[in-house]
């Protein structure tokens, strides 16, 4: 089977800072990295380096090209990742010798995806792949109608969390999860928790304290985070996320599938970096914990 995501794709420039600018001032940086990102890249490079077989819909700019190349050996199938006259999403990350940081997003490129181009890459798609999307694209009512219509499992990740967007997807839901924050958002703009959404499978992760699984009809399960020394949670939510896909793909029961994703989040919040640092599936087995 295939994973096929509709997901974000971003450049993450770093710029090292001796202190974050005011307004007005011009700083010269002392470095810069350029690290693959967004939501959509690192599910997909998580779902990947599970094991599944993923295949990125997206768009890039010109300037782009680079970050397909890296979805490439990361194992991501990015024949349908097109190049659009827009810049390739970013976000601009100062950081300061504290490790403060500031943050100017640029969707760019995400936001331009052709529907058209959408429909034509999951023609390709079988009854019962997976397609997962989040909140960083645009089509994403469009991609959850084609899922429902082509009998895919339709998965959500609702981050960044905006109620409309959840809304406007859910009825065509099998599948989705936020965290702990944004399931309290969507309590309060909406007035649902978690339990009374008309999906039938959520998982509500929980930080350091693990996550929750709501399946319709049984009582939520609890599934405690391993001890671990956190350095750096980006990214943790979207490594539990693709190894949930990968873990549904390879058809494991649901709990399994979290398992197995709460020890990959445990060891990426361990690590500094995003999707080039997502474990892959024998450093996720062969790793101990407290
Ligand atoms: P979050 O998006 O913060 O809810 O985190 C997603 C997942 O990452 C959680 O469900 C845990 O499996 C894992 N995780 C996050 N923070 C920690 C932590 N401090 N220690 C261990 N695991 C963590």
């Amino acid at each position: 089977m295939t994973i096929w995501n509709l997901g974000s794709i971003n450049a993450d420039m770093v710029y090292d800072l001796p202190h974050l600018p005011a307004p007005g001032e011009t700083l010269a940086a002392h470095g810069l990295d350029r690290f693959l990102g967004g939501k959509g890249a690192n599910m997909s490079v998580a779902a990947a380096r599970a094991g599944s077989r993923v295949s990125h819909i997206g768009a890039v700019g010109h300037d782009g090209r680079w970050a397909k190349d890296r979805l490439t050996e990361y194992g991501v199938d990015t024949r349908y990742i097109s190049e659009v006259d827009l810049p390739t999403g970013h976000a601009i990350i100062a950081v300061d010798a504290e490790g403060e940081n500031l943050i100017i997003l640029y969707p760019g490129a995400n936001h331009a995806l052709d529907v058209s181009h959408l429909g034509q890459a999951l023609s390709s798609a079988s009854t019962g792949d997976l397609l997962i999307l989040q909140n960083e694209t645009n089509a994403q009512v469009e991609a959850a109608q084609f899922g429902r219509k082509l009998g895919l499992t339709v998965c959500y990740a609702a981050a960044p969390f905006q109620a409309q967007a959840v809304q406007a997807v859910l009825p065509y839901l099998d599948f989705l999860i936020l965290n702990e924050i944004e399931a309290e958002q969507l309590r309060q703009e909406t007035g649902m928790g978690a339990a009374d959404l008309p999906v039938r499978h959520v998982i509500v992760t929980l930080g350091a304290k693990g996550a929750r699984y709501l399946q319709q009809g049984n009582d939520p399960v609890e599934f405690s985070a391993h001890k671990v020394q956190a350095v750096d949670t980006t990214g943790a939510g979207d490594t539990f996320t693709g190894y949930v896909l990968a873990g549904m793909d390879r058809g494991m029961p649901m709990e399994q599938a979290i398992l197995q994703a709460n020890r990959a989040a445990a060891l990426m919040v361990t690590r500094h970096g995003t999707a080039d640092v997502i474990p892959d599936l024998r450093e996720v087995r062969d790793a101990t914990f407290d």
